[in-house]
């Protein structure tokens, strides 16, 4: 037979407050094992613990009590799946909406731009930009970057896959994406796009039976009024501003965790065997988690985007000096290959230069 516990101590071993307890025993979901007739004590059973810790790990998780209830009368994992795809779902309306959050946020801080040259014109602001791009199959056997320079869109795309899956990925997802970004320009039409091409490169793959995927990074200026990067992957979003190079995209990679985590110096991550290793990538799997953020742009800003070929070839420095100097953008963007290239770039090298005017 079990112990018989008082409220106080089955409280302290389901780690439920007494409080909590009573409004349970109220909802019928934890009933007392006894009640003191005279006194009106509470007593829980030993064998009632291992139904309260459930409910403690389920209302720990945001599930309402009624819920808790009917789950009981059917205590099956395929509920527990369907409440996990619940929260994977608001919380990413919730990161959403932050990003939106951040987006107006990185427009109010804007100053008012220059007059424009060329511009991008977004509903509440016109950037004067001017861009450069460059590309260099670097020491393989194809080009798997691609590079997409189109109206208010600008994308590099670092092709994953044998024989030509990485060159269709790479492509795909930036056809895609300018393809739906032109049919909705807000930052959820944005978002919407990004999740588009991967579908389109998730489509491919399966019609193929084969593995191959992308990395994905574009800035784009939304008819919001902002500039928005996204990204998923390895390639990256660098602002140059007053002289000093900022990286404004986190990798999705194994190493990046790692040093994110302390468990990794940046000098050791240059030799780690996992260093290439990313996790996350457009088209490998349906739905992908894809980061996307306001970019604050001021007149004089030189904004980069690049593949990997570019950064493991060049040291910031080395970039830094490419991107100090007043050169045009293409002809900058030309200099940064040319700069990987002579440092035996091992990869494929794409840039694309933004200079904000
Ligand atoms: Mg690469």
């Amino acid at each position: 037979m079990d112990e018989l516990l008082s409220i106080g101590d089955f409280s302290d071993r389901c780690g439920l407050s007494a409080k909590m307890l009573r409004s349970y025993a109220a909802a019928g979901l934890l009933v007392p094992a006894a009640v003191d007739g005279s006194s009106g004590y509470r007593y829980y059973s030993t064998g009632q613990l291992h139904r309260a810790r459930i409910i403690a790990l389920l209302r720990r998780a945001g599930i309402a009590v009624d819920q808790i209830a009917m789950f009981f009368g059917n205590p099956d994992t395929v509920q527990l799946d369907c409440w996990d795809r619940e929260i994977v779902s608001e919380s990413t309306a919730r990161r959403q909406a932050l990003a939106q959050a951040r987006a107006a946020l990185a427009l109010a801080q804007a100053p008012p731009p220059a007059q424009p040259k060329a511009s991008m014109k977004g509903a509440e602001v016109t950037y004067a930009y001017v861009t450069g791009t460059a590309t260099h199959i670097g020491g393989r056997d194809t080009n798997q970057d691609a590079v997409l320079v189109s109206d208010d869109l600008l994308a590099v795309a670092d092709g994953l896959g044998g024989l030509q899956r990485g060159e269709v990925a790479s492509r795909l997802a930036l056809d895609t994406l300018d393809a739906a970004f032109a049919a909705d320009r807000s930052i959820s039409g944005l978002l919407t796009a990004g999740r588009e091409a991967n579908r389109a490169v998730w489509r491919q793959a399966n019609g193929q039976d084969a593995t191959m995927g992308t990395t994905l990074a574009a800035l784009a200026l939304t008819s919001d009024g902002a500039a928005v990067v996204l990204h998923v992957g390895d390639s990256r979003l660098y602002r140059f501003r007053a002289g000093r190079l900022e990286q404004l995209t986190h990798d999705h990679t194994v190493i990046a965790d790692l040093i994110r985590a302390g468990e990794l110096s940046e000098e050791d991550a240059h030799t780690h065997p996992y260093r290439h290793v990313l996790t996350r990538a457009i088209g490998v799997v349906p739905e992908v988690d894809i980061d996307y953020a306001g970019v604050s742009c001021e007149p004089d800003d030189r904004l980069l985007l690049c593949t990997d070929g570019l950064f493991n070839a060049l040291t910031p420095d080395e970039l830094n000096i490419v991107l100090a100097s007043d050169a045009e953008p293409q002809k900058s963007a030309d200099q940064l290959v040319t700069s990987a290239v002579e440092c035996d770039a091992e990869d494929n090298v794409t840039v694309v230069i933004i200079d904000v005017h």
